[in-house]
This record gives structure tokens, C-alpha cells and sequence, in this order.
């Protein structure tokens, strides 16, 4: 490895003129022990180059959406014909079509779709929506699953399963705060309790149908159909952020992965997609059922809208990826790979009694450092955040790159090979060796 001189001096100077010197505070290494984070030069499948011309084995993914791995030829040529087609119209476009069709298809709960520019985006207005059709002001959402920086959902817990919610962050008024109800996840009887208290004004149940925001997690048996029935049963609509979730397992969101039971109870109202769906590029989508979805402009009375939503870029990268993901096994081979490296990967923290507990879905996972079983949010939290900072060091600087922060997940690619497999093992034997010194 050659040290990492390069990108010392470009953090330096982006602090001068980007806000934190990066455009989004994961990108930051503020979690794991602070410095310069490393600038990528090129990416190229599974793998990154840096500005100092050291290679990388990603398993960021971009936090997600890079399914198929970086610059797949596929999504650059359907790219290239977009731009050179004219990136941007104003107008409908006939490939819009095409993939809501495409997205219809593969998520039958949504007989309607809009494309958006962002998962925040489409969260946000999912919102909007199950509040503009119950004619109701509240959500509940559950502890730790994140849904974007809008306002609404940028809120924690208090204490308690259902008190009313306080701003995570700086600038949201209380007042907005205090239309969020934040439960623990996987706890049907914090939502019982949510909703027998502020059930007659709680709009909808928001809810990473499977978790990948503090860690994977999967929803207990039961835990889907208890809050879809429960929420129903409430007059209030199930909205399911499936922005991290859909694509990632199978082809088709969490309300037709076959690890889970009856498709039809754990079918949600409406769902809010993004990042793979869109290729790489910036996206954004939501459905529902067409009684809901038709509250939105310009059929209904709920307003939103955007000049680059749908634009032919992201469409075409989207459809593309999409198409890539349609190949045979391609998600088999995904998860052939993940069982590989999270088995190799604990057969080396159990060699030097590292405590390490990995919750793996497919061709996703998540490390944490810890001796019990993840399930919520306090869960996550309850790990050993420095041995993870330590671990995240010493696998960087053996070429590998992991999020910097203890909760993101470790996603594979289609790209990714055996020799990465293998390449990233003896990093992690080599780190795991050097953290039990
Ligand atoms: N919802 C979930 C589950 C996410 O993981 C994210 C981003 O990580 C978002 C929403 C926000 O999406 P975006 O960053 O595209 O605004």
C-alpha cells in the first residue's frame, strides 16, 4: 500500500470549500476514529482505485446500489445512448413506462408507481400521502431504521416504547417531532401499546420491512403480519421503505421474499423504492394501491413533484440494472459468496476470541462486534464501536473497504469473485490477528 499522502492533501482542501469536506457525513470517518477519508479515483467491478493508485475491494456498494458492481458495461452503454439522446426533457417519456412496468411486475402490491429523485424523496412523500388519505397526522416508525433527512422521520425514541418522538438533528421544530411515535423493532406489544394510545391520529406504520440501517436485520416470524394486521385494523396504511431492501435478495421487494411466510398479510399500502432501482444514478420511487396513490397530483389533492424526476438517464440506467439482475443465478451466486466469506470471517474472529456476531441476508450482511444476537436497534447499539473502527483500519489498509460506520452492512456484487473472497479473508485473518495483540 502507499500511504495515502493524496488523499490527505484533497480532504484538506475539500474542508475549505465542502462542508465537512464530503457531501454526505457517512462518507466522513468521524465514526471510525476520524482523518481523511480516502478519495476514489476509478472504480471498476468489485474493485476501487484510490488517488495515491492503491486497488480496493469494495464492499460499500455506494450503500447499496451498485448490485451489479461498478461501471457494468450493460447500465454504461444504456448511460451512454441516454446521454447522447439528451439527458434531461420535461416530458414523459416512454421508458418511464417501461420500468414502472418493470417495477409493477416484480412488487405486486404497487398498481401505481412515481419516480423521484432520492429515497428521502420518496419516503417523504409516502408520508404525505398516507396523511393526505386517512386525513391523519401521526407515523410510527421503528427505533434505528432510517428513512432519509426529511424532517418527519429524522426523529429518535424518547424513552420508552410509545412516547412522542424528539429531533435527531438540529433544525426540526418539536412541534414536527411531535407527530413521530418511535417503537423498538421486532416489538409487537411497543406497537400495541403506540397505537392504543395515539392510534386516532397515527396515519401509517412506517417500517424497513427488512433492516439495513442498523445492520441486517430480519423481521421475527410473525412480526410483519402482526404489524400489517394491527396497522390495518387501526384505519392506517403500511408503508414499507424498501429503498435499501428491494433487488438487494431477490428480484422483488421483502413482501415477496420467499424466506418469508404469507405474501398477502405482509403486503404494505405503500412502498418507497430507490438506489438500485436507479442503476447508480439518482432515484427515487414510490406505489401503492391505486385508491392511494390516486390522492397524488395530478389526480388527487397531495402535491409533489420534481423537474428531474423520471429523466432519461436514471430510467435507462435502472432498466438496465434491472435486466442485469433478471439473469439466471445471479442472486444465488451473490449469497454463494456471502456464505463464504461471513463463515471464513468467523471462523478467524473465533481463532483470536474476537467476539463477533454476523447477521447475514443473501448476499448482504453486517459485523458486529459483540457476543449476543442482534435484533433491534439496542441491540446494534450495545457493540464494541472501537474494535470496529480498529477493524475497519486494519482492513483499509489491507486494500479492503468497508463502510466507516459499525451499523452499514457489507454488500456483494454480482462482480465480486472468489478471489476477492479469498483476498479478503487473509486481510481479515491478518486484522483479526493484529486487533487480538
Ligand atoms: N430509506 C432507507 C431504508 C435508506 O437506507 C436510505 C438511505 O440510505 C434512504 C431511505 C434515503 O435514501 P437517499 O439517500 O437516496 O435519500
Amino acid at each position: 500500500m502507499n500511504p495515502r499522502t493524496n488523499s490527505e492533501l484533497l480532504y484538506t482542501e475539500a474542508l475549505q470549500h465542502i462542508v465537512g469536506g464530503v457531501n454526505s457525513p457517512s462518507r466522513s470517518f468521524k465514526a471510525v476514529g476520524g482523518g481523511a477519508p480516502v478519495f476514489m479515483k476509478k472504480a471498476q467491478g468489485a474493485h476501487f482505485w484510490d488517488v495515491d493508485d492503491n486497488k480496493y475491494i469494495d464492499y460499500l456498494a455506494a450503500y447499496g446500489p451498485i448490485v451489479t458492481g461498478h461501471a457494468h458495461p450493460h447500465i454504461t452503454k444504456a448511460i451512454a445512448e441516454a446521454a447522447a439522446n439528451g439527458v434531461l426533457y420535461g416530458t414523459p417519456t416512454e421508458l418511464e413506462i417501461k420500468l414502472a412496468k418493470m417495477l409493477k411486475e416484480a412488487i405486486p402490491s404497487m398498481d401505481k408507481v412515481r419516480f423521484v429523485n432520492s429515497g428521502t424523496e420518496a419516503v417523504m412523500t409516502t408520508i404525505r400521502v398516507a396523511r393526505a388519505y386517512t386525513k391523519r397526522n401521526k407515523i410510527v416508525k421503528f427505533a434505528g431504521c432510517y428513512h432519509g433527512h426529511s424532517d418527519l422521520v429524522l426523529v429518535a425514541a424518547g424513552s420508552g416504547p410509545s412516547t412522542l418522538g424528539i429531533p435527531d438533528s438540529a433544525g426540526i421544530p418539536t412541534s414536527i417531532a411531535h407527530e413521530v411515535i418511535t417503537v423498538p423493532y421486532n416489538d409487537l406489544e411497543g406497537l400495541k401499546e403506540a397505537l392504543e394510545r395515539w392510534g386516532d391520529d397515527v396515519a401509517a406504520v412506517m417500517v424497513e420491512p427488512i433492516v439495513g440501517n442498523f445492520g441486517m436485520v430480519m423481521p421475527e416470524p410473525g412480526f410483519l403480519e402482526g404489524l400489517c394486521a394491527m396497522t390495518r385494523a387501526n384505519g392506517s396504511l403500511v408503508i414499507y421503505d424498501e429503498v435499501i431492501t428491494a433487488f438487494r435478495f431477490h428480484y422483488g421487494s421483502t413482501q415477496t421474499y420467499a424466506g418469508l411466510a404469507n405474501h398477502a398479510e405482509i403486503e404494505p399500502d405503500l412502498t418507497a423504492l430507490g438506489k438500485i432501482i436507479g442503476g447508480g444514478l439518482p432515484i427515487g420511487a414510490y406505489g401503492g394501491r391505486k385508491h392511494v396513490m390516486e390522492q397524488v397530483a395530478p389526480l388527487g389533492p397531495a402535491y409533489q413533484a420534481g423537474t428531474m424526476a423520471g429523466n432519461p438517464a436514471s430510467i435507462s440506467a435502472g432498466i438496465a440494472c434491472l435486466e442485469v439482475l433478471q439473469g439466471a443465478g445471479v442472486y444465488e451466486e451473490m449469497e454463494r459468496l456471502a456464505i463464504d466469506l461471513t463463515a471464513g470471517l468467523q471462523a478467524s474472529a473465533d481463532r483470536h476470541g474476537i467476539d463477533l456476531t454476523i447477521n447475514r441476508i443473501r448476499g448482504a450482511f453486517s459485523t458486529h462486534f459483540c457476543n449476543h444476537p442482534v435484533t433491534n436497534y439496542d441491540h446494534a447499539q450495545d457493540t464494541d464501536g472501537e474494535r470496529f473502527a480498529s477493524f475497519f483500519r486494519h482492513m483499509l489498509n489491507r486494500g479492503i473497504n468497508l463502510a466507516p460506520s459499525k451499523y452499514e452492512a457489507w454488500f456483494l456484487t454480482t462482480a465480486h469473485t472468489d478471489e476477492d473472497i479469498a483476498t479478503t479473508l487473509e486481510a481479515a485473518e491478518a486484522s483479526f490477528k493484529a486487533m487480538a495483540q
